[in-house]
């Protein structure tokens, strides 16, 4: 990688406070020990005990085990900090990672903030203002204006005339699959604006709402992009992320199958267009919806996410280190045309819950074997005695493989599954299991409801 001296006086920095916990704090320790960088790692009362606290160059207990008092109170993670003397702090994801007060909070009282800029985060939060931004780069978006709902009953109607029914009703500031209601037909527009409106007023703090076109079979796929200060951003291949319950990600994958370079490529073009426009810094992951061979942008993660490990096995780039070197703010050590994506890489995430209700379940692991051969990999913070407590998500290991072909790596999902034991609490293991024998999931290309389908028909078989 390309060092250099042309590092800003904000980046320099040999220290880190680590502002989350669980597999990802283990993750960004391991990628600032290689780097030569020493690690602060934070925790609840409940994690006091937890592994990656011990692997730290220091600890320190931020408050109670309610999320709320610990892993986001800003103001005891900059005195932890400030006592640490850490010179940066890695959001993680999750928790603090998109909330720009924070990022400006953190900057301002003299640390670097391991992510975009807070202004950067405060456009791509709002969804109108990202949607906007994304246009005026010639990013594809979802039919449907970029400017916030007016309250004109007549001038509604007419906008979703123009979009064409059904349409979806979105909050601006929505996030966690929260605050979207479709909308089949007009004789529904304003009962669902309404009560859209209120949503939107009570979870995220303001009405502004927009409308699009509903899209009624898409799947979601992703592109992740690294950018530096200098002006210099790459897009690192693309993941498939339709497997999905509730919103939420199940199982996500690199590359996403049956996506043809054509395709794909003015895309990604497209997406670090984008970046270089809003002088976006660091890692970052534009979501879209894919249908009948067209490209939507939904919306962007200013942050590292679950699923990065998908793109490392494929593109071969640390994607955690790489963020990090930005903002120390090295120059980009990768041009487009160094990146080249090889094979097929699989992601499942292993919860803590009942694989039929998914209900979440805490309590001692009793046993723990997990798999080990060419091609797998495992992210985990937890270990035969770990006590999964029932105040934060139920992500207790990821499980990666990779593979030269697709069909390779859903064989070696198997059998890194089936390699894979949890004992003393529940998990999703048995439901992985069964999703991996699929016929149409062995096939690719299916869509972001097909999880929840598979799911009803298994329940009522
Ligand atoms: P959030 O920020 O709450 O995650 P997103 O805008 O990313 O919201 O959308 C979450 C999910 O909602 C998408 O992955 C998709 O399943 C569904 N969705 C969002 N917009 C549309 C749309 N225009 N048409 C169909 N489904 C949509």
């Amino acid at each position: 990688m390309l060092e250099t001296p042309e590092q800003s006086a904000a980046g320099r920095f040999d220290t880190v406070l680590i502002a989350n916990r669980g597999e990802i704090a283990v993750r960004i320790q391991r990628a600032c020990r290689e780097l030569g960088l020493k690690t602060v790692a934070i925790c609840s009362e409940a994690d006091r005990e937890a592994p990656y606290g011990s692997t730290a160059d220091s600890l320190l207990c931020i408050g109670p085990s309610s999320a709320a008092k610990s892993y986001l109170n800003q103001d005891a993670i900059l005195l932890a900090a400030r006592l640490a003397g850490a010179g940066a702090i890695h959001p993680g994801y999750g928790f603090l990672s998109e909330n720009a007060a924070f990022a400006d909070a953190a900057e301002k009282a003299g640390l670097t903030f391991i992510g975009p800029t807070s202004s950067s985060i405060a456009t791509m939060g709002d969804k109108i203002s990202a949607k906007r931004a994304m246009m005026a780069a010639g990013v594809p978006c979802v039919p449907g204006p970029d400017t916030a709902l007016p309250d004109d009953p007549a001038t509604i109607e007419r906008i979703a005339l123009e979009i064409g029914y059904p349409v979806i009703i979105k909050a601006a500031g929505g996030g966690g699959g929260r605050g979207m209601r479709v909308v089949p037909k007009a004789d529904v527009l304003h009962e669902a604006i309404a009560l859209t409106r209120e949503e939107a007023r009570k979870a995220f703090g303001s009405p502004s709402l927009y409308m699009e076109k509903f899209l009624e079979h898409p799947r979601h796929i992703e592109i992740q992009v690294i950018c530096d200060d200098h002006g210099n951003a790459v897009w690192l291949g693309h993941r498939d992320c339709s497997m999905q319950r509730r919103h939420q990600k199940v199982v996500e994958e690199a590359p996403a199958a049956g996506i043809v370079p054509d395709i794909i490529q003015p895309v990604g073009m497209a997406c670090v267009q984008a970046c270089l426009q809003i002088g976006y810094r660091g890692v970052g992951t534009f979501e879209f919806l894919y249908e009948d061979g067209a490209f939507y942008f939904i919306e962007m993660n200013t942050r590292l996410q679950v699923e990065h490990p998908v793109t490392e096995m494929t593109s071969g780039v640390d994607i955690v280190q790489a963020q990090i070197k930005a903002a120390q703010g090295h120059v980009l050590d990768l041009n487009q045309g160094d990146v080249t994506c090889e094979g097929h890489s699989f992601e499942c995430r292993i919860n803590a819950e009942d694989p039929n209700s998914f209900l979440p379940s805490a309590g001692v692991v009793t046993h723990l074997a997990l798999p080990t051969g060419p091609g797998i990999r495992v992210d985990t913070h937890i270990h035969a005695g770990y006590k999964v407590s029932p105040y934060y998500d139920s992500l207790i290991a990821k499980l990666i493989v990779h593979a030269p072909t697709r069909a390779e790596a859903m064989a070696r999902m198997r059998e890194a599954l089936a390699g894979t034991e949890v004992e003393g609490i529940s998990t999703n293991i048995p439901f992985l299991r069964a999703l991996f024998e699929d016929g149409a999931f062995a096939q690719g290309e299916t869509d972001i409801h097909y999880l929840e389908q598979w799911l009803k028909l298994r329940r009522a078989a």
